[in-house]
């Protein structure tokens, strides 16, 4: 029987709550399952590292912490740029843009400057998760070298 391991092909549902509000931040409910190639970070290392062992049918939940998750807040990723930089664009807060550095969310409009976060949205939150296994094979050859899943759910090659 193939079970969640390195270089196995894991399709999920998932709920990921925040465990203090009980606010859920993403849900694979009413959507094709997620999958993904074990073993080549393609997830958050917690939630890898949960369902090793878990056969196809099983349901398991877990409480990551943020190292575990999607780190701790940095400060230095919090930064005040001027508004003219925006172009076209005007920031409200709770935006989320992308840059040259990646995607950062506005957290802050003060006149001619806004305040941006480049920290992930859930940097420094504890996650807990509910998460069924609902299939999973082991990887061909080519997959576990391109590092990604080829076919449902993954791409063309
Ligand atoms: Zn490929």
């Amino acid at each position: 029987m193939t079970i969640v391991e390195k270089d196995a092909v894991a399709s999920v549902h998932y709920t990921g709550t925040l465990p203090e509000s009980g606010e859920v931040f993403d849900s694979s409910e009413g959507r094709d399952p997620l999958v993904f190639l074990v073993g080549h970070k393609q997830m958050i290392p917690g939630f890898e590292e949960e369902l090793m062992g878990a056969a196809k049918g099983e349901r398991r939940t877990f409480t990551l912490e943020p190292e575990r998750a999607y780190g701790e807040k940095i400060p230095e990723a919090i930064q005040q740029i001027p508004i003219t930089m925006f172009g076209d664009i005007a920031p409200e807060p709770g935006m989320t843009l992308m840059s040259d550095a990646g995607p950062f969310n506005v957290a802050s409009v003060d006149g001619d400057l806004v305040t941006v976060d480049f920290n992930h949205k859930l940097a420094g939150e504890t996650l807990q998760f509910s998460v069924e296994v609902v299939d999973v094979r082991a990887a061909t050859s080519e997959e576990i070298d391109h590092g990604h899943v080829h076919g449902p759910g993954g791409v063309e090659h």
